[in-house]
């Protein structure tokens, strides 16, 4: 793929300081069009800034868009690498086919990152935990006021320095959201499609109304079994084994959850990816049984669970302090991220 660059003449300053997550944004961004007539056309990196489209634009009424969301890091030998880039290119694919949006060469979208990572590498933050987060996005921008297939889309990658996110490792409480549902079976909940998330506001103002960071989901027919928390996929630890709901057609399928559970097993944890209900969560709780608790994703790689709050009750995760177990899957995984570690399992891959 050639891509053309046009560099900015402008370049900002860089944040001295740990920058607030998705607000600061790198100096380039990769673009892209495609139509029926061209395919993907026109691949070209410009100075980060505003985009045009019709106020019409399919995604803005109907939401036919996907995103994806991955990280550089830079690491201690000097080398910056992505972390399986080729999973995001593959779920950006099987996310764009829910919604009709054309797919796109997987090797380009490596290549596209790639190529904007390398202009502006000088962006990830120099701190222990500093990396660029990068968001490609695809949408649909046919002029039209009717529901139907786009017939005209952009890609586009934007980035941002960022550092820790849920701030240092620190526990965090999760509301468990026992009215509104994220999914169903069948429907978009394993695409990243922007539609999940703008359903997920009303529950995320409750969580935070109520001091928790984020909302736990239940299954969207009997509210009953755990699916996954705002952002993140949902980790136990219940009586030494590692828990983690079953992807069920209505859950994201996390590439950190993918991983932490090759590593989990790796380490010879006994793994279980099943159904796990509230009540069990609930009693084991209660029992002692529940050790710890986890999120996984791009932004947090893990962030520890402190307690839930579920119909006014709650429920302790262990001491309510981090867990062994989280802590050290998260030192092993943010090393192997940034070159700090043996790659056994061929995740990096050199920008
Ligand atoms: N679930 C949802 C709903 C998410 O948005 C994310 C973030 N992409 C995750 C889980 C975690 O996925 P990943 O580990 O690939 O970042």
């Amino acid at each position: 793929m050639k891509i053309s660059i046009t560099k900015t003449t402008a370049p900002k300053e860089k944040p001295t300081e740990t920058p607030a997550f998705g607000r600061i944004f790198t100096d380039h961004m990769f673009l892209m069009n495609y139509s029926e007539e061209t395919g993907w056309r026109d691949a070209r990196i410009v100075p980060h800034g505003n985009m045009s489209f019709s106020p019409a634009c399919a995604a803005l009424h109907y939401g036919q868009e996907t995103f994806e969301g991955m990280k550089a890091y830079r690491g201690k030998d000097g080398k910056c690498y992505l972390f399986r880039p080729e999973m995001n290119a593959r779920r950006a694919n099987f996310s764009n086919a829910r919604v009709c949006i054309p797919n796109f060469p997987e090797a380009d979208y490596i290549e596209a990152v790639k190529a904007l990572v390398n202009l502006d590498i000088d962006w990830i933050p120099n701190e222990p935990d500093g990396s660029l987060y990068i968001r490609p996005f695809f949408f649909a921008d046919d002029p039209f006021l009717g529901v139907a297939v786009s017939k005209t889309y952009q890609f586009a990658i934007i980035m941002c320095p960022v550092g820790a996110y849920f701030g240092a490792f620190q526990p965090v409480g999760i509301y468990v959201e026992d009215e509104y549902v994220r999914a169903v079976r069948g429907g978009t909940g394993q695409s990243k499609t922007g539609g999940n998330y703008a359903a997920s506001l009303a529950a995320l103002t409750r969580a935070q109304e109520n001091g928790c960071a984020q909302a736990l989901w239940l299954d969207g027919v009997e509210r009953k079994y755990i699916e996954e928390v705002g952002t993140m996929n949902i980790f136990f630890k219940i009586s030494g084994k590692i828990i983690t709901p079953a992807l069920n057609g209505s859950i994201l399928a996390g590439i950190t959850r993918d991983s932490i559970l090759t590593l989990c097993r790796d380490m010879g944890f006994e793994v279980e990816e099943r159904p796990i209900t509230i009540d069990e969560l609930a009693s084991s709780a209660e029992s002692g049984a529940l050790e710890e608790t986890f999120g996984t994703g791009t932004a947090c790689v893990i962030a520890p669970v402190s307690h839930f709050l579920y119909k006014g009750r709650k429920i302790l995760v262990g001491d309510g302090n981090e867990g062994k177990t989280s802590r050290n899957l998260y030192d092993t995984l943010a090393k192997i991220q940034r070159g700090d570690m043996e790659d056994k399992f061929n995740w990096r891959v050199p920008v």
